[in-house]
């Protein structure tokens, strides 16, 4: 075969293994979708009682404070009764004390509840850890399988485009140009083999005349029919 073909040929077999490499590294991260799908029914309850938790220990927290405040303002409240008056201001200020009082208490009431929810979450926190636990170490296996792979496809990637590399050189820029051109408009083949009278590539009969040429392999042909690089293929 034509030297240049040859070479044509092989950066072929390399670019299609290069995309068939890159579509499988693609698949990984929904593979590993697929795998978080199957821990979803224990990690969720488990996540979402560690969330809830945090979020009652915030609520406790400001309640808390609110108790506080409403606390001081009681005590406040009540240092100002000496200097009162009149009948009016005196009932004035008892009615603000008691709605202090008793929106305290609600606070208080409201915190020891959430302090409640959160003593009940915390024991049902140890099961639900245990349950996800058992799960994710159900996928663990399949989960560095996974790894293996990607880690595998990259090193073959990489050592496919260093090979890709080393045939570029020997390839004309012109010719280069050209197979990128018919490549990239031809889903990634640019060169096709004649079999038996027959464009492998378009599948159309390539004149014998040509087939001929192809035999001699001096020059570079390309198929009548879809205009990729031909060339013989013997047997
Ligand atoms: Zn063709």
């Amino acid at each position: 075969m034509n030297n240049l073909l040859e070479k044509l040929v092989t950066l072929q077999k390399l670019d299609l293994e290069i995309r068939k490499l890159g579509h499988a590294l693609q698949q990984i991260p929904k593979k590993m979708i697929e795998i978080d799908k199957k821990i979803e029914s224990t990690k969720l309850p488990f996540e979402e009682a560690k969330k809830k938790i945090e979020e009652l220990k915030k609520k406790a927290d400001i309640l808390s404070e609110e108790a506080i405040k409403l606390e001081e303002s009681e005590r406040e409240l009540k240092l100002k009764m000496p200097k009162i008056k009149s009948n009016e201001e005196y009932s004035a200020l008892l009615k603000e004390m008691d709605a202090a009082k008793k929106r305290k208490e609600e606070c208080e009431e409201q915190q020891l509840t959430a302090i409640e929810e959160i003593e009940a979450l915390e024991k049902e926190i140890p099961l639900l850890e245990k349950k996800y636990l058992e799960q994710e170490n159900g996928v663990k296996g399949e989960r560095e399988e996974l790894e293996k792979e990607k880690k595998e496809i990259e090193l073959a990637l990489i050592k496919k485009k260093e090979e890709r590399n080393q045939v570029l050189p020997s390839v004309p820029k012109g010719y280069l140009d050209k197979y990128t051109h018919i490549a990239s408009a031809r889903n990634g083949l640019a060169v096709a083999a004649v079999k038996k009278g027959i464009c492998q590539g378009c599948f159309i009969g390539v004149r014998p005349k040509i087939v001929q040429d192809l035999h001699y392999g001096e020059e570079i042909i390309y198929c009548e029919g879809c205009q990729r690089f031909l060339y013989l293929e013997e047997s």
